[in-house]
């Protein structure tokens, strides 16, 4: 697979979570995963069919950065959350509230934002209503 391939399904991917259609990719095993993925990560399994997304996510744990990648070294200090959806766990970057100092197991809701300094889209993970 390409790194084009790669990027348009995750494009994919990121709109439909900002029309709130999120999905994910489910294997006849039952396991999760984040588009895009040619085969399933546990089992290898080329089968895979999109599910819907939970709409609410766990936050399991959250990491501030205070050193950035490159391109992002004007967003410093962020902080990245990593929140379990039902049978998928994805990473994102946490935003609102204090931005976002949340407790571990709390409720999160992804949307797609844009990077301050790129402008870049990306998952972004905001505090439950
Ligand atoms: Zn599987």
């Amino acid at each position: 697979m390409s790194a084009e391939t790669r990027d348009a399904g995750y494009d994919e991917f990121l709109d439909a979570i900002a029309s709130d259609e999120g999905y994910y990719l489910a294997c006849p095993e039952g396991h999760g995963s984040v588009p895009p993925t040619p085969r399933c990560p546990v089992c290898g399994e080329p089968d895979l069919s999109e599910e819907p997304l939970s709409t609410t996510g766990v936050l399991e744990d959250q990491t501030r950065i205070h050193v950035a990648a490159s391109g992002f070294e004007g967003e410093t200090p962020y902080v990245v959350g990593i929140a379990e959806f039902g049978p998928v766990t994805m990473t994102g970057r946490l935003r609102g509230g204090a931005d976002a100092d949340l407790d571990t197991g709390a409720a999160v809701v992804p949307s797609v934002e844009l990077s301050d300094t790129t402008g870049s889209r990306m998952l972004v993970f905001r505090p439950s209503k």
